[in-house]
């Protein structure tokens, strides 16, 4: 009997539940649909997560020997496609956010009713997000607690690659290409292609190499944006090219071989534990990515200022920390995630816009883009969010970058018309005496652009506008 598997988030062979289950019933035939009618918080999948999944489809359909392609309504086409095909059977690995949940369940509902039977499994998570209560029976909001109780669970080992036989659909489906998922005119993605491998073998090369060269000294390391310490799999388990159960395994094992990175290796989970909990939060309070979920920031006076807003985009703030994260975004598609938490606290404290205008940002120029990830993260510097940083802690732009980029490396790379400047000017090039920028030929205002705010100001209106917000709770 022949069954069709839906792939979506987990666009891999090995340790494919759904795949797999269907393979041990007989033929199957693979098929990934481009849903943009069920978009996620009412926008289009981003421009740089757009030429990620060109790459990975194009991989896994290379790697599976077939995979019929469609675009549309999947609530039409997957009914259609059952029919046409006379596959009397439907899997799929689940997806957890909000717009997806109501999407399938409908679906579920309609193959029923056309007598096909639909089984979903669990490809993406470590644990699903209602399988972890508290002891009163609800949801976690916050971590610590949530992340000991997801370590009490038992956890499957990872599934291998299943024997498969493929059923040819000869005529079915569109080509790749036709769907224009890559940048033309102009191509912006130029410097992707030799950051990033999309694809289940590039993830895997990619945890390997971060296992043997960046997983000693994690637990500290992993705050430095200069250092190869982080593990930059964060695409590759967005798209599901590998599992967090993979992970898992794969980093236990190498800890077990390697007993000095355990701890490291734990702290390296945790952060996989944070991805976790990003997606309890997202099934538990599915406005997550549009509202405040602490309610009293709604009372926060926010500002609008295109030009700010733009000059952030477009790394020209004048706070060097902040311009090289965003340049780093734009060139690459990926951003460190301390740099993440420095230029996100800047638009929201230094410049006082609305978190949802740079989680939106983020979602068109990120290709680890992740809804629960995302806002929850947005929220989480906001300190609107659960288990949230305290709003009143604004970073230091300039202390971020002496702490964090002590030689000056990380800017260097992103703002090289900084590049000349000694390291006790590059953090704050405003405050350099004239004869030192002109010696490195940095003319303020020319060549980079003077502060957009002065810090100290900015803080104070920052904690200002936080009265609101306290007001709004009492
Ligand atoms: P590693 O340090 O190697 O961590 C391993 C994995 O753990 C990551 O790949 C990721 O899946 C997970 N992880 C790590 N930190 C977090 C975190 N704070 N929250 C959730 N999961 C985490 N991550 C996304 O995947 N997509 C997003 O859209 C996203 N937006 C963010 C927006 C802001 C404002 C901030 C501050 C963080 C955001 N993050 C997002 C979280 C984090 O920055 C990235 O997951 C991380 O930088 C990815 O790099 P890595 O794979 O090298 O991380």
């Amino acid at each position: 009997m022949t069954t069709l598997v839906w792939f979506r988030q987990d666009l891999r062979m090995a340790d494919n539940p759904a795949l797999a289950a269907a393979a041990a019933r007989g033929p199957v035939i693979p098929v990934y649909i481009l849903d943009e009618t069920s978009a996620p918080n009412g926008r289009p999948l981003g421009g740089a997560a757009r030429w990620w999944l060109h790459h990975s489809v194009s991989r896994l359909s290379k790697a599976l020997g077939g995979l019929v392609l469609l675009r549309g309504d999947p609530a039409v086409l997957l009914p259609e496609l059952a029919a046409k095909v006379g596959a009397k059977r439907v899997h799929w690995n689940r997806c957890y956010e909000p717009y997806a949940i109501a999407r399938d369940t409908a679906l579920k509902a309609t193959l029923s009713d056309a007598g096909v039977a639909v089984e979903s499994f669990n490809g993406s998570l470590l644990h699903e997000p209602w399988t972890i209560k508290t002891l009163e029976g609800g949801p976690y909001k916050v971590y610590s607690p949530f992340w000991r109780a997801c370590l009490k669970m038992p956890l499957d080992a990872p599934l291998p690659i299943p024997k498969l036989t493929i059923k040819k659909t000869a005529g079915i489906g569109d080509k790749l290409a036709d769907w224009g998922l890559l940048p033309t005119k102009p191509n912006w993605a130029t410097g992707f292609a030799e950051e990033w491998t999309p694809g289940e073998d590039g993830a895997h090369a990619r945890l390997e190499t971060f296992l043997e060269k960046g997983l000693e000294g994690y637990a500290e390391l992993r705050n430095r944006p200069d250092l190869p310490n982080v593990s930059r799999l964060s695409p590759h388990l967005h798209f599901g090219e590998i599992s967090p159960r993979q992970i898992w395994a794969v980093t236990q094992h190498h800890a077990a071989a390697h007993a000095v990175v355990q701890r490291d290796a734990d702290k390296f989970l945790s952060e996989v534990g944070w991805r976790e909990f990003a997606h309890h939060l997202l099934y538990h309070f599915p406005t997550l990515p549009a509202r405040n979920w602490k309610p009293t920031f709604d009372a926060y006076p926010w500002q609008t200022n295109a030009k700010q807003l733009a000059a952030w985009q477009r790394g020209q703030t004048g706070y060097p920390i902040v311009d090289a994260g965003m340049r780093e975004l734009w060139a690459t598609g990926y951003m460190h995630n301390r740099v993440r938490m420095v230029v996100a606290s800047f638009l929201i404290k230094h410049l006082r816009i609305d978190w949802r205008q740079g989680e939106a940002w983020f979602w068109d120029t990120l290709v680890d883009a992740d809804l629960a990830n995302n806002a929850a993260s947005w929220q989480w510097v906001a300190g609107s969010g659960a288990d949230a940083a305290p709003y009143f802690r604004i970073f230091n732009p300039m202390e971020q970058g002496r702490k964090f980029d002590p030689d000056g490396i990380y800017i260097r790379r992103w703002c090289p018309e900084l590049s000349k400047l000694p390291n006790d000017s590059l953090f704050a090039p405003f405050q350099a005496l004239p004869v030192v920028l002109s010696a490195a030929g940095v003319i303020l205002g020319k060549t980079y652009p003077r502060p957009i705010v002065d810090h100290a100001e900015a803080r104070a209106a920052a904690l200002a506008g936080y009265v609101a917000v306290k007001a709004a709770g009492t």
